[in-house]
């Protein structure tokens, strides 16, 4: 199906439709008077029929229930697309000043994963202030296998256990895929995960040190 003619027939507008690589934002629709402006992303040009039909529909009448799909379908999507061949492994920084990243994943993947994983490991500066965890202190991307660790952490009054947590959450990413719901919303941290998370040797310190370090940094947060 050609989704832009479609749209044009239907809608009865000009349709400018853009098709895009980008992974934040699948879909967006702009109307005018006179137009739609819609980008796209490519994964849909190669969508089947039913899919592409939902697009349709989500452009002319924002419906609800196409939107769900849209999303289902793009999210197992991202599930499977690998973009680890974009990564250019030379800009990673994994030496921090007190810690160094690469060693504390080799050395977790040896201890818990068998030495399976294969994952790069960078620091990340800039701290978005974010509600979860993972967010703030590191992050997993899974299209690149790359964890990446809030540079305020590689300070000395982290424990080594501590840093060693986080790297390991984030690895657990890579491992316990995300469910994704009947709604279409994604489920990072399952039943499966918690447990596997529970397995790091040192979890309720980990546990109790984040608490007392997010007490902290609310007090002292701000300047
Ligand atoms: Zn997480």
């Amino acid at each position: 199906m050609d989704i832009k003619s479609e749209l044009e027939k239907r809608s009865k507008l000009q349709v400018n439709l853009k098709v895009k690589d980008y992974k934040s934002t699948f879909i967006s629709v702009l109307r005018t008077r006179s137009s739609l402006q819609i980008s796209l992303h490519k994964l849909f040009v190669e969508a089947s029929d039913e899919i592409q039909e939902a697009v349709i529909s989500y452009c002319l009448k924002r419906d609800e229930n196409a939107h769900k799909m849209i999303k289902i379908y793009a999210n197992k999507y991202f599930e499977k697309a690998d973009y680890t061949h974009r990564l250019d492994v030379k800009k990673l920084k994994s030496k921090g000043e007190y810690f160094d990243l690469k060693q504390i994943l080799d050395n977790l993947n040896l201890i818990y994963f068998k030495g399976e994983l294969n994952l790069n490991i960078t620091w990340f500066k800039k701290p978005k202030y974010k509600k979860f965890r993972h967010l703030t202190f590191g992050s997993f991307d899974k299209n690149l296998n790359l964890v990446r660790i809030n540079n305020m952490l590689d300070n000395s009054n982290i424990p080594f256990y501590f840093i060693n947590f986080i790297v390991y959450h984030e690895m657990l990413h890579y491992v316990c895929r995300e469910s994704i719901g009947d709604d279409g919303r994604r489920k990072i941290h399952t039943t499966s995960f918690k447990k596997k998370e529970r397995e790091f040797a040192y979890f309720k310190e980990a546990q109790e040190f984040e608490k007392i370090f997010l007490k902290k940094g609310k007090r002292y947060g701000r300047s």
